[in-house]
């Protein structure tokens, strides 16, 4: 969290950063931080009942205050010493009083003997000790200062601690200067979902790395984006002007005349560059030597649906469905959700809609669930191995019956395929396959419009085990979908949220390019169509590659599209799978970029 100002005396002398770039573009503006939003708060009574269930939904709350202010402590090593000297006592207080305090007890006492909620007790204690403390006699005497801060230190950490138990969306974009670059020091994915495509000149956070769900919701938006920058907060001010370049990743802080000049000049020719693709659109995907290579667009929010028709995409290789139940606290129905996937399919015009079974999980956080009581409020140790994906979706029948009751009453307005994430196992393929039955039944009987045939059922193949059991998955399974975003992260044992500069998370490394022909091998075999949805398949100096594994099939954001194509169209077959093939034999990513750079 941005708080005051921490630094007065920062230089502002110019300073360029490196990150990873995740929307190409140039951006320049003046400096805005992402703000939090208001608390709205609603003071409620419970039953002696429910006493227990308060008293842990504080405990959760409690965990996650204490995670959050450990991380927070950990960055302020980025910042000038004389800063870190000031916040940290203070972060480190706040974990302190989280430990064992008058605070914590007496908020603790309220539930159970005044019988609040334990939002209502936070809100209660935490403004009932501050006022004390104000009217301490202290507060009349020179110690004036102290008690002011120390009481607002209480009201800070009642106020974080109401945000954990309400789940709020962390950040408030509305109210900050149109054109300006947001910075913040983290983005969830729900946070991005709620910045509007407009409003930003650019982005820029601290934490994140290029394949993180965050990352894959900001080319949905399409803004300018840079993340991972280290140093980032502890270097930016509020209202001075940096430039961000999304294509090299670097941000230039306080940009001297000449660097403003270039950035400006960079950002003319990105235009032109943008609308010299716009040609491409009508052109076939086709390479050099005539073999047609499909190039399908992933839909992460409603609003890219007319920037993907105008790219020429041919349907929709993946449509994510999370967004229909962020930042809310009750689930979407069944109408909801049939008229969101009913203008998809509209507007692909005959072209298939692949739409995805909720993916709740590992870096997609989902309130709505949580306030439905579906998931646990407090996260999983282990997230990325946890309940996600279709293991969430068997544990939650009504989530899955009513998301595959859109989609079967959705495939009357034109052809569709449903997916289904995170699949290891058989047994969770078979799991969808009765619901989707069942649901198929119901709807039959209760004389609902449906389409002459079920829909094909497909598998994400995003996890090791599921490329491993490749050829019995197929035996279950319509098609495969590769998500290299996932199948990366699992087979190095490396995060898709860490920054590139750990150079640890690669989808080019040549064990994962070996999980990508082993998949497409099996669905060869079985006979049932493989394509590929993952980040790689926007990256347009992978598609010689990708096509040379054997992939005819590529699904990535809207924006790519026609880069992507550029590409296409100027490969053969032959020198593709020579590439491929020395790709597979290369010992480290490394070797394969060069292969990449050698090829164009
Ligand atoms: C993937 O894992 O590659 C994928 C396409 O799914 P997501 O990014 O939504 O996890
Ligand atoms: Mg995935």
């Amino acid at each position: 969290m941005r708080q005051a100002d921490p630094s007065p005396r920062k230089p502002r002398r110019q300073i360029t950063l490196p990150g990873s770039g995740v929307v190409p573009g140039i951006a320049i503006g003046p400096i805005a931080f992402a703000a939090e939003p208001k608390l709205e708060i609603t003071r409620q009574k419970i039953a002696a009942a429910d006493i227990a269930a308060e008293r842990r939904r504080l405990d959760e709350a409690v965990v996650r205050a204490r995670q959050q202010l450990i991380k927070l402590r950990a960055r302020l090593a980025h910042l000038p010493e004389e800063s870190e000297g000031e916040l940290g006592p203070l972060l480190d207080a706040h974990v302190h009083m989280l430990d064992k305090s008058r605070l914590m007890r007496a908020i603790y006492a309220a539930i159970e003997e005044k019988l609040v909620s334990a939002t209502t007790a936070v809100l209660d204690v935490s403004e009932a000790q501050a006022a004390s403390i104000l009217q301490s006699p202290r507060a009349g005497t020179d110690d004036s200062g102290a008690a002011a801060r120390q009481a607002e230190e209480v009201r800070e950490l009642g106020r974080r601690l109401l945000r954990n138990l309400i789940h709020l969306p962390f950040r408030s974009f509305a109210g900050l200067p149109p054109g300006s670059l947001l910075v913040a020091d983290a983005l969830r994915p729900a946070d991005a979902a709620l910045i509007a495509p407009d409003h930003f000149a650019g982005i820029i956070t601290e934490e994140g790395g290029d394949v993180g769900h965050t990352a894959v919701m900001l080319r949905a938006i399409g803004i300018p984006a840079v993340l991972g920058v280290n140093g980032l907060i502890g270097a930016a001010r509020e209202g001075s002007l940096a430039v961000l370049d999304g294509t090299t990743g670097q941000i230039t802080l306080n940009p001297g005349p000449r660097l403003l000049a270039d950035a400006a000049q960079s950002r003319t020719r990105f235009a032109s560059a943008q609308r010299g693709l716009a040609r491409l659109r009508r052109l076939a995907s086709t390479t050099a030597d005539h073999l047609p290579i499909e190039l399908q667009a992933n839909i992460e929010l409603p609003f890219e649906l007319p920037m993907v028709v105008r790219s020429g995409a041919s349907g929709v290789g993946l449509m994510r469905t999370e967004f229909l139940f962020m930042n809310r606290d009750s689930l979407p129905d069944e109408a909801t959700q049939l008229a969101i996937y009913r203008d998809t399919i509209e507007a692909m015009d005959g072209d298939p809609v692949t739409i995805r079974l909720l993916d709740w999980g590992s870096d997609k956080e989902v309130e709505a669930l949580v306030a439905a009581g579906l998931v646990p409020q407090t996260r999983e140790e282990n997230p990325a191995l946890g309940l996600r994906g279709v293991r969430l979706l068997g544990d939650a029948p009504m989530v899955l019956e009513t998301q595959l009751a859109a989609m079967l009453r959705a495939a009357v307005y034109g052809p569709v395929r449903i997916l289904i994430p995170m699949v290891c196992r058989p047994r969770e393929i078979t799991l969808v396959r009765d619901a989707m039955d069942r649901v198929w039944h119901r709807l039959e009987a209760e004389h609902v419009r449906l389409p002459a045939t079920k829909p094909p059922l497909g598998v994400m193949i995003e996890t090791p085990a599921a490329v491993i059991a490749g050829a019995t998955l197929a035996r279950y399974a319509d098609f495969f979908a590769i998500g290299t975003n996932d199948l990366t992260m699992y087979a190095l044992a490396a995060d898709r949220g860490l920054p590139a500069r750990f150079g640890l998370y690669d989808a080019l490394e040549p064990p994962v390019l070996r999980l990508i022909a082993m998949t497409v091998a099996a669905g060869d075999v079985a006979g049932i169509p493989v394509s590929l949805c993952g980040e790689l398949a926007s990256r347009p100096e992978a598609a010689p590659l990708l096509i040379g594994l054997g992939l005819r099939s590529l699904s990535m954001h809207g924006g790519a599209i026609l880069r992507v194509k550029r590409v296409v169209r100027s490969v053969t077959l032959s020198r593709c799978e020579a590439l491929a093939a020395a790709a597979l034999g290369a010992s480290e990513a490394s070797t394969v970029h060069d292969l990449l750079d050698a090829y164009k």
